[in-house]
């Protein structure tokens, strides 16, 4: 099974982690230096695992230790963010055009790595999800390429394109998408020509292509047993053809993993599938938070840590409450509420999660990027308050709002604008204790 070997590692060290109830310096080094083994023999690329190493240590030592959690659960917790942001913390979709408008993805890969059993996968999940995909066989080389993508196409219900083997790939792709226009199909998904090693003829047929055809999305299909070999593969396509995602086949098959923990770090290029097996189905959307916890194989700590900060979440908010009532609420305070704000998924997630609110926002459009820009001006203006200014806002008279205006790099009226809303707020959140018990339910992430 996919990680089995780094995995089993891995829970031997955090087991004897676990048990200590406090955690010395060099137990944690100790720990971490064992986990630097595991993950070399993985195969994981040896510079993303002296940076993982290096940021989990530095997060590790002097960290404050939440009550419920030993050291020990503490480092996996820390082990476990770091591996989730190493493969690149969010589920990258594969961006489609809207409606009829037509979306051309060019699969690229090395012969054997799955790419036309991948095509024929991926045809199937664009086909569930409502879209009308065409498979266009640009393997002019291997006349069983185009049979092999003529049967998958089939079984997938999905139209196969084929010229045979006699005219130019970019020929191909240029009258299959003149042949989708003309049949309402809006993914075009072309099957390009492998070869055993990264070779320049077959960057320059792909580079072709990319010039005289509207290439949306190249997606490169990497074999996961290959390890670094596949890392690096995805590297000389990056950098020669250029590329926007990387599916990763044979991830069944692959006890060490190397290639899913270094792709992202090392290719800047997200993950966007991963191949399980040879059925057509066996294809699944990558989530670098389920992965890692694959890789920790560790369910029943993790579940302890969610628990845990959940029930920090709420204390939070129980104190938050508790100051709102007492109308203590200040500067450091908003601060920190705009930090769950961010967390919460922008102010429009907010405004659409209060009671009442909702339907009076409904014709009202907030752009989250705008106010994203605000928040961080906001931010830059409290820091800019010395600590007596943002625990006590009444003493900011002009002169130190002139001199936070400056110390931010905005305006007066600026400051202004936000004592005054921070007011505004104020007066608002004492009226809605609503807000305060949907944090209580997990909503909260701070
Ligand atoms: P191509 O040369 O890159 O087009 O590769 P193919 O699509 O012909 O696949 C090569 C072999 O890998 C075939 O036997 C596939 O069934 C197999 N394969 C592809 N993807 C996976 C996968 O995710 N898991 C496993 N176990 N086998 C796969």
């Amino acid at each position: 099974m996919a990680f089995d070997s780094l995995s089993e590692k891995l829970q031997n060290i955090f087991k004897n982690l676990r048990g200590k109830g406090r955690l010395s310096e060099a137990d944690v080094k100790a720990a971490l230096k064992e986990v630097k083994l595991a993950l070399l023999e993985a195969d994981v690329n040896f510079k993303v695992v002296k940076q993982f190493i290096k940021s989990v240590e530095e997060r590790a030592i002097g960290q404050d230790v939440m009550s419920s959690l030993t050291p020990g659960q503490m480092v996996i917790k820390i082990v476990n963010e770091e591996m989730v942001s190493l493969m690149g913390s969010e589920t990258t979709e594969i961006a489609l055009k809207p409606g009829s408008e037509i979306t051309v993805i060019m699969m690229a890969g090395l012969q054997g790595a799955g790419k036309t059993t991948t095509t024929a996968k991926l045809a199937g999940k664009f086909k569930a999800k409502g879209r009308k995909p065409l498979l266009v066989a640009c393997d002019v080389y291997r006349p069983a390429a185009i049979e092999q993508l003529t049967i998958n196409g089939n079984k997938q219900g999905v139209e196969v394109f084929s010229m045979g083997t006699n005219q130019k790939p970019v020929d191909i792709a240029k009258a299959a998408i003149a042949h989708a226009k003309n049949n309402d199909f809006n993914t075009v998904i072309l099957d390009t020509a492998g070869r055993l090693h990264v070779d320049e003829d077959m960057m320059n047929e792909l580079i072709d292509i990319k010039a005289n055809v509207s290439v949306d999305q190249t997606i490169l299909v990497v074999d996961s047993m290959t390890g670094q070999d596949a890392v690096n593969v995805a590297s000389s396509f990056n950098e020669k053809v250029g590329i926007d995602g990387v599916i990763l086949t044979k991830l069944d098959g692959d006890t060490r993993g190397g290639a899913a923990l270094s792709i992202k770090a090392v290719t800047g290029k997200p993950i966007l599938y991963v191949g399980m097996g040879e059925k057509l189905s066996d294809l699944e959307q990558f989530y670098p938070d389920r992965m890692a916890s694959r890789i920790l194989g560790m369910g029943d700590v993790l579940t302890l840590i969610e628990k845990a900060e959940a029930q920090l979440d709420a204390d939070k908010a129980k104190a938050m409450e508790e100051k709102l009532k007492k109308a203590e609420f200040d500067f450091n305070d908003f601060l920190e509420y705009m930090g769950q704000i961010k967390n919460m998924g922008g102010i429009s997630s907010i405004m659409s999660m209060m009671p009442g609110l909702s339907g009076q926002m409904k014709n009202v459009s907030i752009d989250d990027d705008e106010a994203e820009k605000n928040m961080r001006r906001t931010e830059s203006i409290i820091y800019s308050m010395t600590k007596a200014e943002r625990s006590n806002p009444d003493i900011l008279n002009p002169s130190r709002k002139n001199r936070i205006a400056r110390g931010a790099g905005v305006d007066i009226a600026d400051v202004n604008r936000l004592v005054k809303q921070f007011e505004q707020m104020k007066k608002m959140m004492k009226q809605m204790p609503g807000m305060m018990k949907g944090a209580k339910k997990g909503r909260f992430k701070l």
